[in-house]
């Protein structure tokens, strides 16, 4: 593989995920992206930024990677859905990027969170990279939807500090149809990580009309303070920041009418998941 080739070209400037990204990667051959996954040192990000607060505790780094295998119907970022959309970006070179933070993220009590897109799409990549971080001290979070849980070995799980992990639905029809893939791996892997005393910060997306059924969000919150490592919720109101990217990509959006939740809504969700015992926000 041309790693050193590949790798040369990239300018690893901070960008917003909201930014709509295609084709960064579209020139790297199919057996360099085959040899990435492969190896792991190789990775595709969608984007990068410094400064966030809410992709983990305290103010973060934050890389999002490009390939995702599901299709939530909210998703706000669909370029993200294609590993070649993200800019190839080795190890080595995300690592000298991070360097220059840590210090910095240690001060402000956060670290470096890998989101995407689906970063287990590239678990070689995501498991290297966190264990990299972790071993220069950065905090490491893994933002996953949990479906390939399974590539990551304990001895890796140890090095990540902490999964944000997003659950979606809790009927198996209804996360289905939301997303396109099976509940499954996803509880799996929470009840993996319960097992293994990982600390884990659940997400859950409000959609009016989608996401909003009280009865069911009664039962994620039941299932999630059972597992007693689910240090806190996250209930995220939907939004329509990523409307112009479905449209851009002509990908089908249905849910171009629905309204970002109320104030009344959220609050309603996040007492739910309060009143299972859970620290919710
Ligand atoms: S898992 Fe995340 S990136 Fe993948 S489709 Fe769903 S919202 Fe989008």
């Amino acid at each position: 593989m041309a790693d050193q080739h590949v790798v040369q070209e990239v300018p690893l400037e901070a960008k917003s995920p909201f930014e709509l990204r295609v084709g960064l990667g579209r020139n790297v051959p199919e057996s360099d992206v085959r040899a990435a996954l492969a190896t792991g040192e190789i990775g595709f990000l969608h984007s990068f930024t410094t400064g966030s607060t809410v992709d983990g505790p305290g103010v973060r780094v934050v890389a999002w990677t490009a390939g995702c295998m599901w299709r939530c119907l909210y998703c706000h970022n669909p370029d993200t859905w294609t590993m070649t959309n993200g800019r190839a970006v080795s190890v080595a070179r995300a690592l000298e990027e991070l360097k220059k933070y840590r210090f910095g993220l240690k001060i402000m009590a956060g670290g470096f969170t890998l989101s995407g897109g689906e970063p287990l799409m590239q678990h070689r990549f995501a498991a290297k990279l966190l264990a990299a971080a972790n071993a220069l001290g950065i905090h490491t979070a893994l933002d996953s939807n949990g479906y390939y849980g399974d590539r990551l070995s304990d001895a890796q799980l140890e090095t990540i500090d902490l999964i944000l992990l997003d659950l979606k639905a809790w009927d198996p029809e209804r996360h289905r149809r939301l997303t396109g893939m099976d509940i499954g791996p996803t509880l799996a892997f929470a009840r993996r990580l319960a097992d293994r005393k990982r600390a884990v910060w659940l997400r859950y997306v409000l959609v009016p009309e989608l996401t909003d059924d009280l009865a069911e969000i009664s039962k994620i919150a039941a299932f999630a303070a059972g597992l007693g490592n689910v240090q806190r919720v996250d209930v995220l109101p939907f939004h329509q920041m990523g409307r112009f990217k479905w449209q851009a990509l002509a990908i089908p959006y249905t849910l171009a009418h629905v309204p970002p939740p109320s104030q009344e809504l959220i609050d309603r969700a996040v007492t739910v998941f309060r009143e299972a015992g859970l620290n919710a926000h």
